[in-house]
Order: structure tokens, then sequence, then C-alpha cells
């Protein structure tokens, strides 16, 4: 018996499992074949397109990608948010980080004054840094920031477009999180793309973030209101379930608060 109560088993057993294993993969890749088309009707919010969606990511999502805007899961669930909640008004001066090109006609029509910003991309209007942000303090009404926490140093990017919102501002932010870990995995021992792959997912991700990502969102001195994909949009448009947006307000009228907490590892 080996430690923790994992037992050794038959070399013999073992040698068995791994002829099985090749005859199990061809299996699944025909069942995963024909699952490809699920003849489901699906409508996209971003583009108008309705009729069937395609697979997406690996694994295979079923239905995740609308062919037409190439929009997925995450991004329908934002032009909700654009529509219900979004309220971007000609007077309001929004900047986008790593913009989704899909969505650059739709807000470059509704706000005031669009900026797209990345550190790595070229084509956008500016370079910058979201851990150190070359703006004026209380200059933004609105920053979207989809899948960029999980890159970098997180409590600095949340004080530094704190810094920079207007007083009511707001943020929306999606990132992969696990909602029933209380603590965010990390692990500084993870040195190599492919163990940070392995351990979170993607080769270039700094953690997994567990709940407490909240916390850290409010230490950084926001509001939070959580944007969830629930029915009937889930099977209507074609979203990720319980998926969440945060919408990160800057109060109107607060002090903000120390940006140092801690990182918790986990
Ligand atoms: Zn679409």
């Amino acid at each position: 018996m080996a430690k923790d109560g994992i037992p050794t088993p038959d070399p013999r057993q073992v040698r068995f499992a791994k002829a099985a294993l090749e005859r199990i993969r061809r299996r699944r890749l025909r069942e995963y074949e024909a699952m490809l088309v699920t003849g489901f009707t699906r409508t996209c919010p971003v583009c108008g397109y309705v009729g069937e969606f395609a697979p997406v990511g690996e694994p295979p999502r079923l239905d995740g990608l609308c062919p037409l805007c190439r929009s997925r899961e995450r991004h329908r669930l934002f032009k909700l948010w654009i529509d219900r909640r979004g309220g971007i008004t000609g007077d309001m001066t929004v900047l986008h980080f790593a913009p989704e090109p899909m969505f650059e006609p739709v807000l470059r029509g509704k706000a005031g004054t669009y900026v797209t910003a990345d550190f790595m991309r070229t084509k956008v209007d500016r370079k910058l840094n979201i851990e150190a942000l070359e703006i004026e303090d209380a200059s933004l009404d609105l920053i979207i920031a989809h899948q960029i926490l999980e890159h970098v140093d997180h409590h600095k990017a949340l004080a530094e477009c704190f810094r920079c919102l207007k007083p009511g501002g707001r943020m929306v932010v999606t990132t992969p999180l696990v909602e029933s870990w209380e603590t965010t995995y990390e692990n500084p021992a993870l040195s190599t793309p492919r163990e940070r792959m392995l351990h979170y997912g993607q080769k270039d991700h700094l953690r997994y973030f567990g709940r407490d990502l909240k916390d850290h969102m409010r230490a950084a001195g926001f509001a939070l209101h959580e944007f969830v994909a629930v029915e009937p949009d889930v099977s209507t448009y074609s979203l990720t379930r319980g998926e969440t947006l945060f919408e990160l307000t800057r109060p109107a009228a607060a002090q903000k608060k120390s940006v140092k907490t801690k990182t918790r590892k986990g």
C-alpha cells in the first residue's frame, strides 16, 4: 500500500489498462464526432444570427461558437450585459482591454470616446499596461477587461482601474473562476508553460481564481454586482451555465481602501 491509502495496482492490470486506453480514445472520438451536430437553434445576441452553432475549444464545447460573428459564450453574456445593464451613452469614455473584434462596431457606436488597448497587440488605439496605466485619475466611465486578470498581477490591475475610473464609473470583468474554491490557487513553483497548462488550464495563466477574487475586488474599493448566465438565456443564447460577469463600481463618494491585500496561496 502506497502513501495516502492509494493502492499499488497489479502490473498486468496496468498493461491491460494501457491497451484499453487507445480503444477508449478511438471510441470516444467517434462518439464526439456524432455529438458535434446538436441540431439546436440558438440566437446570437451579438450579431443576430439564428440557427445552429458550432463546437469550439478543447475539449469541444457544443454550440459554443456563433458561426457568423465567432462569438463565444462569454462574449454573448457580455452583449446581454451591454443591452440590459450597460447604459453606454454618447457622453461616456470607455476603455476596452484586449478588445474582442465583434464588439468594436457595437461599442464605437454607443460610447462618446471608445479606446482600445493592449500590452502586446499592436492593432489597438493605445499600448497600455493594466498594472500601471498611463491614464489620468478619475477620467473613465467604463473599463472592459475580459480574460485579463488571470494573466497579470490582479491586485495592481484592480487598483489601477479603480484609480482611473470616475466615481460611479464601472469595470466589467470575466475570468476563469472556481466558485467552490474558497481561495485562489497560485503556485510559484510552476514555471513552464506546460505546467501552467496542467494546473491553470492555459499556458500563460498565472493562477486559477477561487471565490476570494470577490474579496480582492472589494479590497480594491469596488462595489460588486454579479451578472450571471441563467435560464432562459443559457439555452436561448448558448451561454455557460452560471458563468459570471463581474460588474465593479467605484462608489460615487467613498474612500479608497488600502490596495495592499495579500495574495492568497491555495
Ligand atoms: Zn454572432
